[in-house]
C-alpha cells in the first residue's frame, strides 16, 4: 500500500509514510472488509461514513506538515484512522465526530492499539474543540462548502490547516496558512469527502476523555 498506492504518488515524507507502515489500518474497519483494508479506495466505516483512501490520508497529513510537539485537532473522528496516523506524529490529537457511535468505536480502538495521546469527543465539529485551542495544526476530513473560519479561530499563529472545501461529490482539498488574522490559501488537490454535516443547535453535544 505505501509504495504503489502512497510513495509512487509523490508522498516523501519519511514520518508519514513510517506511520503509514506502523498502523494495521485492517483494524479501523469491520472484518468482512479486512481484506480490502490495504487497497487504493476508501471504505465504509458504518453509519454510512467511510474511512479515506490511504493515498487521501497520506497526502493530507504530508500536507499539514505535523511535528512531534504539535497540538492537533482533528474533525470527523470516523474510524479514527486519521486520527491514529495523527497520534504516531504529534504531542497531542483532539478528534471530534458528530456520531456517537463512530467515536466510541474509534475511542475503544485507540486504547485498545495503546494510545494516550488522543481525546475523543461526540459534538459538531463546527464549533471544534474551544476548550484545548489553540492548535498548531487542524485537519477537517469532512466536506465543506467554504472555509470554516470558526476553525481558523482555535488556529495558532502560523498554523496550517487542511480541508476539502466544495459542494457534494466533488471539493477541492485546500491548505490555509494562518499569518496573524490572514489565512493564506492553496488548492491541493480534487478530492470527494462525505459532507459536514449542520447540527441542530437543540441538539446537545458533548464528552470527553480518553
Ligand atoms: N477521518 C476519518 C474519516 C472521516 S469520514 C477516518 O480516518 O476514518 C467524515 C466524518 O466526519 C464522518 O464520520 C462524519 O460523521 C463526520 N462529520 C460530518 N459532519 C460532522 C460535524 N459537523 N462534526 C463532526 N463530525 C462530522
Amino acid at each position: 500500500m505505501v509504495e504503489e498506492q502512497i510513495r509512487a504518488r509523490g508522498v516523501g515524507d519519511e514520518r508519514v509514510i513510517r506511520a503509514m507502515m506502523k498502523l494495521p489500518r485492517h483494524l479501523f474497519v469491520s472484518e468482512g472488509l479486512w481484506h480490502q483494508a490495504y487497497e487504493d479506495h476508501p471504505l465504509p466505516v458504518g453509519s454510512g461514513q467511510t474511512i479515506s483512501q490511504p493515498y487521501m490520508v497520506a497526502a493530507m497529513t504530508e500536507a499539514l506538515q505535523v511535528e512531534k510537539n504539535h497540538k492537533v485537532l482533528e474533525v470527523g473522528t470516523g474510524s479514527g484512522y486519521q486520527a491514529a496516523v495523527l497520534g504516531l506524529l504529534a504531542r497531542a490529537v483532539y478528534t471530534v465526530e458528530v456520531i456517537a457511535e463512530l467515536s466510541f468505536g474509534a475511542r475503544k480502538l485507540g486504547q485498545r492499539l495503546g494510545f494516550r495521546n488522543i481525546r475523543f469527543r461526540v459534538g459538531d465539529g463546527h464549533e471544534g474543540w474551544p476548550e484545548f485551542m489553540l492548535y498548531d495544526r487542524i485537519m477537517v476530513t469532512a466536506a465543506a462548502e467554504t472555509m470554516p473560519y470558526g476553525l481558523v479561530e482555535q488556529l495558532a499563529d502560523n498554523g496550517r490547516i487542511v480541508v476539502p472545501i466544495g459542494p457534494a461529490g466533488s471539493q477541492v482539498l485546500t491548505l490555509g496558512v494562518k499569518h496573524g488574522t490572514r489565512l493564506v490559501q492553496r488548492s491541493l488537490m480534487g478530492c470527494v469527502f462525505v459532507p459536514f454535516v449542520r447540527v441542530d443547535k437543540r441538539v446537545k453535544s458533548g464528552g470527553d476523555g480518553y
